[in-house]
């Protein structure tokens, strides 16, 4: 048997990120069913780009990550809102919001390499790859390590292993499942203009189709739509996609000169667990909330609540010292998290299902509404700053680190 201060399970973007802001004097055991080479070599690229939020560059940097990742990320200093067939538009700025950015861009597989560096370099993780978990209770998981059943023990377990969670099944938490019948298409294409750094959300018929700025002028594309459009689609020849593209998007960036080969599919749905700890284990990232990429919430969220669950232990509770509060106030340091966490993660949920349900649909009112909705927001400049930054993530633990941060620059 052995025992650590903290049990990872799973190495993706959630289960690393915590591992990487954990105080170094936690032992800490990481858990995936991955092989070892799979972190030791760069990551596979899955298309995705990874829209950060400012709030979540601002958790990065706390949790010393960001400076391995500032060089390959892209700003976003303007969002613009637009609705296919209407004028209604809504703009956001960086300027008007006082920071250098909205957000920045980082594909998946940077953001993942940049992770299982800086891991590998910490001496208080124990690494289990190859790992079949078998159980899962309270304190305890049993594994399949290098073929033999091992016992392991921690009086903090993190289950963190993704959208299909085995430990979810094994704790016997349920969740709700939204099937929104679409899907993903993306791929990037190539400016012949400059990259002017605007990210648009451009709302469709019967979709939605997002341009990321990305490096070398290229723009990512992520198109949602229902899964026969996505499947048609797919049967295109590059050209015929790229001038689809172009079609549906316009000219906002002028003409788009080329288009990648790869392309990437996926399906959208969400899963949310219904209770997000038992005992002392908590879910974690996309095991506790897999959200539809339209509003790239997903990773942002997760990033807020890992700043909150790495703070509560930080600070401990009843100022008893970070290992001893570990060791035996893990229900309280838990209880804390969901009750600051609960109704935040609700909020953006709620938004994300919204969008999902209100934009997809091509009913005529709804769609004059929507453009109304868009140019009123616009001029609305109390509407404008609330969306603003709840795109920034900027949550109360946010403001304070701001606040903190502008302190400790005088
Ligand atoms: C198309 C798309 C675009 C997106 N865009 C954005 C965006 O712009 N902004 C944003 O914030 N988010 C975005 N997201 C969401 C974001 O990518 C995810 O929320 C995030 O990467 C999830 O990380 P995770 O670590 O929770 O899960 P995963 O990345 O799935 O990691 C789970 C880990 O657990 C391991 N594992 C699984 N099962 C077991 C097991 N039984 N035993 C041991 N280990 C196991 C896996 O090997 C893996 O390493 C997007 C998602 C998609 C699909």
């Amino acid at each position: 048997m052995q025992h650590f201060d903290i049990i990872i399970i799973g190495a993706g973007n959630a289960g690393l990120t915590i591992a990487a802001a954990l105080p170094a004097n936690l032992q800490i055991a990481i858990i995936d069913h991955k092989p070892e080479n799979t972190f030791s070599t760069i990551p596979k690229i899955d298309g995705r780009k990874i829209a950060l939020n400012y709030g979540s560059k601002l958790i990065l940097d706390e949790f010393n990550l960001w400076p391995a990742l500032a060089p390959h990320t892209t700003p976003i200093t303007q969002v613009h809102i637009s609705q296919q067939g209407s004028f209604g538009i809504t703009r956001l700025t960086a300027e008007e919001n006082n920071t250098p950015a909205l957000g920045y861009i980082v594909a998946t597989e940077i953001l993942s390499q940049a992770l299982q560096t800086q891991t590998a370099t910490q001496k208080n993780i124990t690494w289990f790859y190859s790992t079949t978990l078998l159980n899962l209770e309270s304190t305890t998981v049993n594994v399949q390590h290098e073929d033999i059943n091992k016992t392991l023990t921690a009086k903090l377990i993190i289950a963190a292993d993704g959208a299909k969670s085995n430990c979810r099944q094994l704790l016997g938490i349920e969740c709700v499942t939204t099937d929104y019948q679409q899907n993903a298409l993306i791929t990037r294409v190539k400016l012949k203009i400059k990259n002017p750094n605007i990210a648009y959300e451009r709302f469709l018929r019967d979709g939605t189709l997002a341009l990321l700025p990305m490096q070398d002028d290229y723009y990512g594309v992520v198109w949602m739509a229902a899964t026969e459009k996505i499947a048609a689609l797919q049967k295109l020849s590059d050209n015929e996609l790229l001038a689809e593209i172009q079609k549906k998007f316009g000219y906002r960036l002028g003409r788009f000169i080329d288009i990648d080969m790869q392309r990437f599919y996926y399906p959208i749905h969400s899963i949310i667990a219904k209770t997000q700890t038992k005992d002392n284990c908590v879910l974690l990232g996309d095991s506790a909330h897999l959200l539809s990429p339209v509003a790239a919430q997903g990773f942002n969220l997760t990033l807020q609540d890992i700043y909150c669950l790495v703070g509560i232990c930080k600070s401990g509770t009843r100022n008893v010292p970070l290992q001893q509060a570990v060791e035996e106030n893990y229900e309280e340091i838990l209880e804390k998290y969901l009750v600051e966490r609960l109704s935040a993660q609700q909020q953006v949920i709620g938004n994300v299902n919204r969008l999902m349900t209100t934009f997809s649909s091509p009913h005529f009112p709804l769609a004059q509404l929507r453009s109304a909705g868009l140019t009123l927001l616009d001029l609305s400049i109390k509407n404008k700053k609330n969306i603003s930054e709840s795109f920034m993530g900027i949550t109360p633990r946010i403001q304070k680190l701001l606040r903190e941060k502008h302190v400790r620059s005088i």
